[in-house]
């Protein structure tokens, strides 16, 4: 199967300026060429041609955090009554809607009853239609850590280390960990950090012996700072990030993978249940407080070069539904002073190393696997179009 897409203007996810009158070969599944359409070599003359002028040609979008297992909208202790197969079928249902939203990829980073892992094999084999998955197992948190009631709990590095084992056993690809106190588990201050430096290296220890890494949900400082001595590869939120810190991220290498659309839900675009509209009034304090200081953190990140990816924590709370919150999370990036093109690059290249996996996605290069985006309209001039998908590929197959 081959093809070639002519005309658009194409984003390439490198952070390169945009290609005007691109062309894109495709041939079995992975993307042969790619260039001026002018240029478009005499291999590729016979292979049919479909033309997108006026459209935008991106990468798939890939979200570094999320939650496939629950839908977003009810509360997580309704959801923890359902039974697996009601879960598993909502969630069938959510993985298609988000990859129809030009997500190609995820990273779930909180499973319920290792539903991701089915819906990831699923995938794989074809029998239903989702992006391509990495996935974490259950969360990892110390007794009544953030997210108790979804987690396995464990104290101490011996156990610690044995639950990392049991995720990576299950199939996980990334371990995730409770760092600090979070503002989906009532009753938790978000400052205060939880596991010990000590319980965190175990976990890490395990996870990078099995090449695996390891993610680290953060808004306290101290717990960014417990992270760091413990060698975590990539913090989630980073809420409260210093100049200390980031400077031990950036000595570290570590990445910030921001979630600013579940810090700044979207209230107004649709009716609020009310469980929702309970969550939202529980959590006012918290939120208005932390959209001001995620701007000082992204500022501050920036300037130091910490590696940024992004995420949205849809289905993290009542709060974080799966509509078109990748699109919204890039127009968020924006929002808080990132240009366009490198909110496209850290939404596409930039999370498809923190899940490494940029060998076979993230950019649109020759090599890569044609996971490709076409939007009507300019990203660059107006971020909000990302929500204007006409067409997504999956590894070259139209979905
Ligand atoms: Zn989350």
């Amino acid at each position: 199967m081959e093809f070639v897409l002519t005309g658009a203007t194409l984003i390439d996810g490198t952070g390169a300026d945009p290609i005007e009158a691109s062309a894109v070969y495709v041939k079995d599944g992975k993307i042969e060429w790619v260039g001026s359409a002018s240029d478009l070599p005499e291999e590729a003359s016979n292979a049919p041609q479909e033309d997108i002028s006026g459209k935008t040609l991106m990468p798939g979008l890939i979200d570094a955090h999320i939650h496939v297992c629950y839908n977003g909208e009810e509360s997580v202790f309704v959801l923890l009554e359902k039974d697996r197969d009601d879960l598993l079928l909502e969630a069938v249902h959510t993985v298609g809607k988000i990859l129809s939203h030009g997500v190609t990829t995820v990273r779930d980073i909180g499973g319920e009853k290792y539903i991701e892992m089915s819906l990831r094999k699923a995938i794989n084999a074809g029998w239903i239609k989702g992006p391509r998955m990495k996935t974490s197992g259950r969360v990892i948190a110390m007794t009544g850590g953030h997210a108790h009631f979804i987690a396995r709990e464990a104290d101490g590095p011996d156990e610690v280390r044995k639950a990392a084992r049991e995720q990576i056993k299950a199939g996980a690809d990334t371990i995730k960990l409770m760092a600090t106190g979070g503002s989906a588990t009532p009753g938790q201050d978000i400052m205060a950090a939880q596991f010990t430096v000590d319980e965190m290296k175990a976990a890490v220890d395990a996870a990078h012996a099995m090449g695996r890494t390891v993610a680290a949900h953060c808004h306290g400082t101290g717990g960014i700072k417990n992270c760091m001595l413990a060698g975590v590869d990539s913090i989630e939120h980073g809420t409260y990030l210093d100049e200390e810190t980031a400077n031990m991220m950036v000595e570290n290498g570590a990445s910030l993978v921001l979630t600013l659309g579940v810090g700044n839900p979207d209230l107004e675009s649709h009716p609020l249940t009310p469980v929702q509209q309970a969550d939202a009034k529980r959590r006012k304090p918290m939120i208005e407080k932390g959209v001001v200081q995620i701007r000082k953190t992204i500022d501050l990140a920036r300037s130091k070069g910490i590696f940024l990816g992004c995420g949205t924590d849809a289905g993290g709370n009542p709060l974080a539904p799966h509509r078109h919150s990748m699109a919204r999370e890039v127009e968020l990036l924006v929002a808080n002073g990132i240009p366009e093109i490198e909110a496209i690059t850290i939404a596409t290249s930039h999370n498809a190393k923190i899940l490494k996996w940029d060998h076979e996605i993230g950019t649109v290069e020759a090599g890569k696997l044609a996971d490709l985006l076409v939007i009507d309209g300019d990203p660059l001039a107006d971020i909000t179009t990302l929500r204007n998908v006409v067409s997504v590929y999956k590894g070259g197959e139209k979905v």
